[in-house]
């Protein structure tokens, strides 16, 4: 056990339905403690830059669209294991596929609109949250 970070953006149709707080409480309820975090209408530049490891998907453009609707909730998420704690309390990407109680589940439209973004990797985490965050930005 460790303990790690993690990028968490609460994506616009969460924010769309004022969801923020009762995602944070499922972070919160799993033990994973808000370090970070910030309010941002990102620009199509940083959701195609974020995203570019999608590029080839067929899904990509829609998704640049989707994430540029309306504003998100970026976090950094500290805990044991954080990484694979937030991806269990996130749920799977289709919520047809999630387990009760995750996130996704409670909460995503479509496998699009899925309320959440987790990093998949401790690696990615790091790359992500210095995409957004400065060190002085995150207090433990
Ligand atoms: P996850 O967010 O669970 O890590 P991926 O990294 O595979 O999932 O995909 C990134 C995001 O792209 C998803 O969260 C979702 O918003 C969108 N997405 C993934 N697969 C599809 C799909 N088949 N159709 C539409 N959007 C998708
Ligand atoms: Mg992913």
């Amino acid at each position: 056990m460790s303990i790690e970070r993690t990028l968490s953006i609460i994506k616009p149709d969460a924010t769309r339905r004022n969801l923020t707080g009762l995602i944070n409480a499922k972070f919160e309820d799993a033990g994973l403690k808000i370090i970070g975090q910030k309010r941002l209408q990102l620009t199509r530049t940083m959701a195609e830059k974020f995203y570019e490891i999608h590029k080839d998907r067929p899904f990509y453009n829609d998704l640049v669209d989707f994430m540029i609707s309306g504003p998100v909730v970026v976090q950094v998420l500290e805990g044991e294991n954080a990484v694979k704690s937030n991806r269990a309390v996130m749920g799977s990407t289709n919520p047809d596929e999630a387990n009760e109680g995750t996130i996704r589940k409670e909460f995503a439209e479509s496998i699009e609109a899925n309320s959440v973004h987790g990093s998949d990797s401790l690696e990615n985490a790091n790359i992500e949250i210095s995409f957004f965050f400065a060190n002085i930005e995150l207090v433990a």
